[in-house]
């Protein structure tokens, strides 16, 4: 029997996790090992994704992967006897002055004085790193990209410690590089050889978070534990044997909450001390000379003397080299580099242990770190009775994954954001935010006029910079107001349950479930919603995402939308409209599938995410993100858009023998319009004005309308009639994205990308409006 026929609501043993490579070996890292209970919760309402607990998390899989995983169902499963035994101790800690009662408070060899400590903060996804980052660096924290990736590396000092540098890594399960994500935390340990390591722990789900933590202490890096959300634990009646888990891991264990700021300040004493005297974990062997006949124990150690030398020249830790090979991982395989014998000898220790332990390679390696934590917790942990946060969790779900529920809200809880943001709170701040720009722009328009300014410049500033850059800046309120709500979203935990609920329907034009977000924000607008693929995790899905989400009807189209239905189909206007946001979906699901056969032939990413329990972000996390995209979008405002600016002000202002003109049929631009219109006369759209208006809706989507406006002082019903207006709309809804939405995509994905993109979508638009056109004058 497999895991996809188990009835729902019921539990059995784990005989055999199945597939095969990384996906497996992340199934195995997630804690789906043989011999676990696995409990299905529930299906999505398509039938697929499904929810199981294991462990006491609730993670999803897809079905065709839960067929790979068999089980057996028995009539009762004893529940492990989890909890510590009853007079330990009250979770109480060593200050740092008590000499710790297992780790040597050394104070030899002291790295000098001066030198700058640095960290990584490693941890599950969820397990509270960005609030304990933005406590530990208060403000002074900067953010930029991984060299050669486009993941967010934040990087900041520790408050009053000037001499430190904490680097937020991505969320990881593992250091089986797994997602993109995985090798760039793992290759930043190994290679950039941090001072030291701050582990941050989720407390209310030890089990798995410490799986993390084994692999974490192999690397040979002095560490500290930080033991987050101690709050909820011992809110529900839990407690934990600091002491005693210190002792067995071998490093500082340190309680804290984050979000509370409590046992921060310890935390750091612990984290400078360790990485100051360079004292390195105590302990990293976990393989138990007596546990199941101990055939892990001795190929581990066998694999450990085989390949120390390498190991060394590698610059590898030799006990994580050891396990990984045993794993069967290809990259360290690689970059140790062994002769032929050795491999053939590594080959055979492994063969000789899968024999002895009767399981296979990563199972067994996997199952020997679970066995370890399960010790420890069993001596450490007394477990909170189930607590307050999960049940609220489930009562929520039954309305948000809901069969029938899931999807009304879903639509309801989206239209609310989208209804807040353009229509109340961000409408509202960017009629404040006109009001201001127009005032200061009058006020400055006069002030030049009373200097006498030379026309040509006064022309610039208010024409150019001014109307440009001002229209772009009055989008500014939109774009945080919808971060706000998309960062509750996010940090509150639904993101996570939309993408269960919509994997069904992604699945089927090649994405996961994941990527609903980036093009459900698309509809406001395509500069935040290419920022947020980062959430993804895979390249693939990433680009494939930000590769659609400009043919999603932005809003910057709604004005030319309004603007052309009102002339030309006043009767049908909701008609058109809802049409053309249809033809967006349509011509994006239709590039879908050719990206799919194409340009991404891969499979989307395995939907194996973990649904950690609702929880309320701090507005401390919340103000902290708001301010970064804020901080990002002036910075583009005052450097691409400002540049592009003056470029189309000059193009339209001057003429080709550089003197300024007031006519604008005589600019430059108007030149090359006339260059292109050739291009644009099968569309029906044969006319300079008509060309140069869709050119300066590049600039921003809104331009189409304003310099139609201009060239034809509203008169242009003798160059346009219903079917070339019809194609005109077309055309505005699919080509190139404004310079703001290609300035995101070259961020995320480089040049090459952003203008092939541009070309591509001019290509896909032209198409579009010369079938309208040409099928409307069969009709006409
Ligand atoms: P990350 O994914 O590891 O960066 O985790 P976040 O920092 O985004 O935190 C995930 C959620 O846990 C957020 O909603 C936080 O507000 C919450 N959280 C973080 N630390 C604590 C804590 O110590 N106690 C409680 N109760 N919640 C916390
Ligand atoms: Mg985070």
């Amino acid at each position: 029997m497999t895991l996809k026929d188990l009835p729902i609501g019921e539990s059995a043993l784990i005989s055999k996790t199945g597939g095969n490579g990384e996906l497996r070996q992340h199934f195995l890292d997630m804690g789906v090992i043989p011999g676990t209970i696995i409990k299905k919760i529930k299906l999505a309402p398509m039938g697929d994704p499904i929810e199981f607990d294991v462990n006491g998390y609730e993670l999803t899989m897809r079905l065709a992967d839960a067929e790979k995983i068999e089980i057996t169902q028995q009539d009762n499963y004893e529940v492990s006897a989890q909890n510590a035994s009853d007079d330990h101790n009250k979770t109480i800690h060593p200050g740092l002055g008590e000499d710790g009662k297992f780790h040597s408070k050394g104070d030899g060899n002291p790295l000098p004085d001066g030198t700058i400590l640095t960290y990584a903060l490693v941890g599950n996804q969820n397990s509270g790193k960005t609030t304990l980052f933005n406590q530990l660096t208060g403000s002074n924290q900067h953010v930029g990209n991984f060299p050669g990736v486009t993941v967010d590396r934040k990087d900041g000092a520790i408050r009053n410690q000037p001499n430190t540098l904490v680097t937020d890594l991505p969320g990881i399960y593992s250091m089986s590089p797994y997602s993109s994500e995985e090798l760039i935390s793992r290759d930043f340990v190994l290679n950039e050889k941090p001072r030291g390591i701050i582990n941050i722990v989720d407390a209310t789900n030890i089990h798995r978070n410490l799986y993390l933590t084994m692999q974490l202490l192999e690397m040979d890096i002095p560490m500290v534990i930080a033991l987050n959300m101690m709050d909820e634990v011992t809110g529900n009646g839990g407690s934990i044997d600091v002491n005693k888990m210190e002792e067995l891991l071998g490093v500082p264990v340190i309680p804290i909450s984050a979000s509370k700021n409590q046992g921060v300040d310890e935390l750091i004493k612990h984290a400078i001390h360790v990485a100051h005297f360079q004292e390195k974990p105590l302990r990293q062997d976990f393989c138990d000379e007596n546990e199941s006949g101990g055939a892990v124990h001795r190929a581990l150690h066998a694999v450990i003397h085989l390949i120390q030398d390498h190991a060394e020249k590698a610059g590898i830790p030799v006990r994580f080299a050891a396990s990984k090979l045993l794993e069967g991982d290809k990259r360290i395989l690689y970059a140790l580099n062994l002769d032929v014998n050795e491999k053939e000898i590594l080959e055979h220790i492994a063969l000789q242990m899968e024999n002895e332990r009767g399981l296979d390679r990563s199972a067994a390696i996997a199952d020997m770190r679970y066995a370890y934590i399960k010790n420890v917790c069993s001596r450490t942990v007394r477990k909170p009775r189930e607590s307050r946060e999960r049940i609220r969790s489930q009562k929520i779900d039954m309305l948000l994954t809901g069969k029938y529920t899931a999807i009304p809200f879903f639509i309801l809880i989206m239209g609310l954001v989208f209804f807040l943001t353009f229509n109340v709170i961000g409408a509202f701040l960017q009629g404040l935010l006109e009001k201001g720009i127009e005032g200061l722009t009058a006020l400055v328009d006069s002030g030049l006029s009373a200097m006498g300014t030379n026309e040509v410049l006064h022309d610039l500033i208010i024409d150019g910079i001014f109307t440009g850059v001002g229209s772009v800046l009055s989008f500014l309120p939109i774009i945080v107001t919808l971060f706000f709500f998309l960062s509750l979203l996010e940090d509150s935990g639904y993101i996570a349950r939309v993408a269960f609920v919509m994997d069904t329907l992604l699945r089927k034009i090649g994405l996961s479930g994941r990527s609903i977000v980036p093009l459900l924000i698309g509809f406001g607008c395509t500069v935040p919603a290419i920022m947020s693929t980062r959430i993804l995790p895979s390249e693939r899905d990433r680009k494939m995402t930000i590769l659609l989400t400009p043919f999603m009807s932005c809003t910057a189209k709604l004005p030319i939308y309004a603007f052309f239905t009102a002339a030309f189909f006043p009767k049908y206007g909701g008609l058109v409209m809802t049409g053309l946001y249809i033809l967006g979906i349509i011509v994006g699901i239709l590039a879908a599938l050719l990206y799919r056969k194409t340009l991404f032939k891969g499979e989307p990413v395995p939907f194996v995410m973990e649904l950690p329990n609702y929880r309320l972000p701090t507005p401390k996390n919340v103000g902290q993100l708001l301010w970064e995209k804020a901080k990002d979008f002036l910075e583009r405002a005052f450097t691409v858009i400002f540049m592009a600016t003056i470029v189309i002000w000059f193009l339209q202002s001057f003429n080709l023998h550089l003197s300024f003109v007031e006519d604008s049929s005589q600019s430059i631009l108007a030149k090359i319009s006339g260059l292109i219109e050739p291009v644009f006369r099968p569309l029906g759209l044969g006319d300079w004005r008509i060309c140069t208006s869709l050119i300066s809706g590049v600039m921003a989507k809104e331009s189409v309308v304003s310099t139609l406006e201009i060239l034809f002082d509203g008169g242009f019903g003798s160059v346009l009639n219903t079917l070339s207006a019809a194609s005109l709309l077309v055309f505005s809804l699919l080509y190139c994205p404004c310079i703001a939405a290609m300035a995101s995509v070259k961020r995320e994905l480089g040049t090459r990308w952003a203008i092939t993109l541009a070309l591509w979508q001019c290509l896909v638009a032209w198409f579009c409006a010369f079938a309208v056109y040409g099928i409307g004058h069969l009709f006409i």
